[in-house]
């Protein structure tokens, strides 16, 4: 074990880094830390608050300098000693200006909503929830396919491409009775919309269907890839989801929102492959 322990040692001390190499990875290290540090600063309502601290401080810094050089040692004094103080206890300023940042940061970390927001799919999926539920009221028909893993270019080409930020109001107008845009399916991928009328190739089925062909359509799309579909009937209003060639009807709007998350997630993609079902 100790001998082990000297190999490494010795190995270690000979490997030789060049120093240039090094330094670049110190700075590039420090420079993606302040990156995420300021994007993470910089998406919050804090940041204003931030800033106008920042800008006090230096204004204050200014003046007290202007001040020791016209001998105003009184205003010199005093504020170099805010200055200071703030300095001094800023870690706590700090935690008191983001403090509701950092209370939500703190209380999604466990949640399974950062592994949706981490995935980018957090927005795309409320935007679905609240089309779907709007359609479903009206009984809109629609369905909506979502890209996961497997690759739906095809399907993309035969449609109407489009390249549009997924909203609620989008998806409402592409399946408003008579837009031109209404028949067929909506092709999702993240937070895009790549395409609208796409028809999904049905195999020939004869016999008794108990199934009309949108529902059948999202039953065929999902054998086919790991993408899900979301359908609403037009006969009926409801909300339907369709995962690994299985149709799951009838759904409440909290359903499809959970089974949406679950499906869409990262970490918990591998569980709900190998099982097919909710982990
Ligand atoms: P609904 O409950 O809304 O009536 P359904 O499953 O009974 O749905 P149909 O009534 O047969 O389906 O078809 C309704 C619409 O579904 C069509 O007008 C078309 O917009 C869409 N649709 C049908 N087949 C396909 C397909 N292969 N790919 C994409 N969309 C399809
Ligand atoms: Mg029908």
């Amino acid at each position: 074990m100790t001998s082990l322990y000297q190999w490494l040692q010795e190995f270690w001390g000979k490997i030789q880094v060049p120093s240039l190499a090094l330094n670049l990875l110190d700075v590039v290290i420090i420079a993606a830390l302040f990156f995420f540090l300021f994007y993470f600063i910089k998406r919050t309502r804090a940041f204003q608050l931030f800033m106008g601290l920042a800008i006090a401080l230096a204004v204050m810094l200014v003046i007290s300098i202007i001040a020791g050089w016209a001998g105003l040692i009184t205003l010199e004094w005093l504020l170099r000693t805010v200055v200071t103080m703030i300095v001094a206890t800023l870690p706590l300023v700090l935690a008191v200006i983001f403090q509701p940042e950092l209370r939500h940061f703190f209380a999604r970390l466990g949640s399974r909503s950062i592994l949706t927001h981490a995935s980018g799919y957090e927005e795309t999926i409320n935007e679905i929830c609240q089309a779907v539920n709007q359609m479903a009221e009206k009984k809109m028909g629609a369905l909506i396919i979502i890209q996961r893993e497997s690759g739906l270019e095809e399907l993309v080409e035969q449609g109407v491409k489009m390249d549009s930020l997924v909203s609620a109001e989008v998806l409402s107008s592409i399946f408003y009775p008579n837009s031109p845009l209404h028949d067929g399916a909506v092709v999702i991928s993240r937070n895009r919309i790549l395409a609208a009328r796409v028809v999904i190739p049905l195999p020939d089925v004869t016999g008794l269907r108990r199934l009309g062909t949108r529902h059948l359509a999202a039953l065929e799309i999902t054998r086919e890839t790991d993408a899900i579909a979301v359908v609403v009937s037009e006969q009926t209003g409801a909300i339907s989801l369709a995962f690994k060639g299985e149709l799951q009807a009838d759904l409440s709007s909290m359903d499809l929102r959970t089974r949406l998350t679950s499906l869409l997630a990262p970490q918990r993609r591998e569980k709900v492959e190998k099982t097919g079902k909710r982990p």
